[in-house]
Parts: structure tokens; sequence; C-alpha cells
């Protein structure tokens, strides 16, 4: 296991540094990513790909949770292409890495970051005639990727209006246009055929671009979904994102990829193990409070990501043996029952997530107590836990 770290202000001042007070030994809990998962999954998706098609690796959310400067620098090793991220920290981390690969802001990032996006040699999306005078206005070489909406409702110019601002960029010597791109609806419709229905719009618009000597260098439309289940729709290049974290089974997908999970474990300590006797006074009205039980308290709270209303079935992992969480949750901590665990004591790690002996936790169990999916757990990692790599 290592642990990535880049030098803070705080080293040179006397003072612990943030990275210090921040490294797993220091702060207690952390998470256990695993990069060869993540590298895996890469190789698979390669493997069914067409040597043609490219991979940008869209690393939003600091990674899906895993870190996007340590991810980004396992997969460009691994031979991607590119990135794509929605926020400008994302970016930063990937960059600190030494990473020098194209890098696609989503929607977010505004012209008054316009000093960054030009050092860090950062490409824009621009989905309108007016984005492209604002990011013109504040840049030297405005670097772009156009964006289509094909019935997302979201960002990214209409089919209708894509052509104008195509033939704009393409008038202007300081705008370098190197793709276009969309992502596909995942709305709820009636139609059946929702997606080919996405594609025949961006086919359109393909041909008009062609026609008029516009059609980008790069176009693509495929995040996870899309490159699992069509691959017609690969393109110049594929920008999934959900994909390298590893995810469970789809649906009949068009392309059976084995997905391995990158996070591994969420582990975190025992700050206090303690039996409680009658003069702490009447046992609180809570199921599964009993008096003489032994509670141990967790490091860990829903200001760390946890649920604010943990379910009562969860449990975490303690010297190899399942204990049962207590709700609620507090800020910065959660109660265990420790009663069938003599042994456990102040400092021991629990597990709330990984494998312990014979014991496992896994992420499916996990994201069903958080009440949400495999995607929506790794979105609730927070940036202030320290990672680990394995
Ligand atoms: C989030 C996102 C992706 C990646 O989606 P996944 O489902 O995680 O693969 C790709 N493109 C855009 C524009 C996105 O916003």
């Amino acid at each position: 296991m290592s642990i990535i770290h880049y030098p803070t202000l705080h080293e040179t001042s006397g003072l612990p540094s943030l990275a210090f007070t921040s490294s797993p030994r220091t702060r207690e809990s952390w998470y256990e990513i695993d990069l060869g998962a993540i590298r895996h999954n890469y190789r698979q998706l390669r493997a069914h790909l067409p040597d043609t098609v490219k991979i940008f690796a869209c690393l939003k959310r600091n990674g899906y949770g895993c870190g996007a400067g340590p991810v980004a620098h396992a997969l460009a090793a691994e031979g991607a292409d590119g990135f794509a991220v929605a926020s400008l920290p994302d970016a930063i981390a990937i960059r600190e890495t030494g990473v020098d690969h194209p890098i696609l802001l989503y929607p977010g990032p505004l012209p008054a970051s316009a000093q960054a996006v030009e050092s860090l040699e950062l490409t824009v999306t621009v989905s309108s005639l007016d984005e492209l005078e604002h990011w013109r206005a504040a840049l030297s070489t405005t670097r772009i990727f156009v964006k289509v909406d094909l019935g997302f409702f979201r960002a990214g110019a209409t089919p209708q209006e894509i052509g104008r601002i195509l033939s704009a960029a393409y008038a202007y010597n300081d705008v370098e246009l190197q793709g276009l791109y969309a992502h596909l609806s995942e709305l709820p419709t009636s139609s059946s055929s929702a997606a080919e229905e996405q594609f025949a719009r961006m086919q359109r618009v393909l041909a008009q671009a062609e026609s008029a000597g516009t059609r980008p260098p790069l176009v693509m439309m495929s995040s996870t979904e899309g490159v699992l289940r069509y691959p017609l729709m690969d393109l110049d290049a594929v920008d999934p994102g959900a994909l390298f974290i590893g995810l469970p089974e789809t649906d009949h997908p068009a392309r059976p990829i084995a997905l391995r999970p990158a996070l591994k474990a969420i582990s975190t300590p025992l700050v206090a193990v303690k039996r409680i006797d009658a003069s702490l006074g009447p046992i609180p009205d809570i199921p599964a409070f009993r008096p003489g039980m032994t509670i141990g308290i967790l490091g860990m709270g829903w200001g760390d990501g946890l649920p604010r209303k943990v379910s009562s079935q969860a449990a975490g992992l303690v010297r190899g043996q399942r204990a049962r969480l207590l709700p609620p949750a507090h800020l910065e901590h959660l109660r265990i029952d420790l009663t069938d665990v003599p042994d456990a004591r102040f400092g021991d790690q629990v597990l709330l997530l990984g494998q312990q002996g014979n014991e496992i936790i896994t992420l499916e169990e996990v994201a069903a107590q958080w009440s949400t999916d495999v995607v929506g757990l790794y979105a609730q990692l927070r940036d202030h836990i320290p990672r680990v790599y394995s």
C-alpha cells in the first residue's frame, strides 16, 4: 500500500503538514482503493474497443471518490488518451501527478477561472455562441469541445443550433475546436428506442457538419452505459467513468466486460469502548439498546459521508466478527454493539466495507444500507478521508 503524498504549504512552517495529518496513521479512518482493479477495468474496455476509438476517462467528483490524481496517473500509464472532469480541483489533481494528456472540462468552471484553465492547458465545453464569446474574451487560445444535447434537456446546444457554433468556432483563429460530444439521456421517456433516436440525431448533426466542412476531429457520446450496450455509438472516442470503478452486471450488455470494484475497504477505528451500567441513567428508547451491553464508538459519522439515517440492519466487522451498528449516526461518531465481541478494544480498526477473516461486507450491501446504488456510494466518499492505494 502507498499513500500518494503531495507537498503542502505547511511543510515548511514547522507545523504538522496537512498531508501528514490526513495520512491514515494519524487520521485514523481511510478508504482502501484497488488501483489494480481500476487498471484491470481499463484493460477490459480497451480490449473490447476497436483500436481507432480513443478513451477519455471521465474522473469527475474526484475520480468517483477514488482520487482523480492517482486514478488518472494509473490510467495514463495504461494508455488512456485523455480525461474529463467537471471541476477545476479535479483537473488540478490530475496535472499535479504529472499527467499532460488532454483534459476536457464538462460544464462547470466559468471564464472567471480562465487563468487556471490557460496555465493547465484545459479544454472547455461550449454549448452556445454566447459561451464561446465569453471564453474567447478571457483566454488567448480557446480550446473547446462543443457539446450537443441529443434529448437530455441538460447542457449542450440543441441539434438545430450546432451548425452555427461549429462554423463560428472554425472561423476564429484563436479557437482550437478539438471535438464534439454528447451524453445519452437517462431520463424516463415513453419511447422505447430513446437511445437509437438520440444516435440518429447525432448522425444528422454529423452529416450536416461534414457537408459544411466543420466536422470536429473527435466526436464522442458513449459513457459507461453506452459503451457497454451500443458499440455502434463508439464514434471517435468514448468517455465512460463509472466503468473504471467497477459496477455490478448490466442487463444484457453487448460487451460482457468483467469489471472489478475499486473500493476495497472503508476502515475506521474504535475511539471508545465501554460497558453500559446503571449510573448512566435510563437506557435510551432506541431498538437494540439494553442494560449491560457493551458499545463501541466509531470515528466516523454522517459528516464523513455515512448516511444520516443508519439502517438497524447495518453492520461493521471487528476482530473478524460482524457487529451491529446502532443508529442514530452523529456528525463525527457512530455506535456499534460490541456485546458479542468481548475482545474488541480501543483502537481496533472496524470495517464498514470489506473483508476481515471470513466475514465480508460487500459494496452492494453497503449501498443498500445507505439507501443508494453502487455509484451513489462512491459519490458519497468524502475528500477529507485519506485514501490508501493497493
Ligand atoms: C458523467 C458523465 C460521463 C460518464 O458517465 P458514466 O455513467 O459514469 O460512465 C460521461 N460524459 C458526461 C458528459 C458526463 O457528465
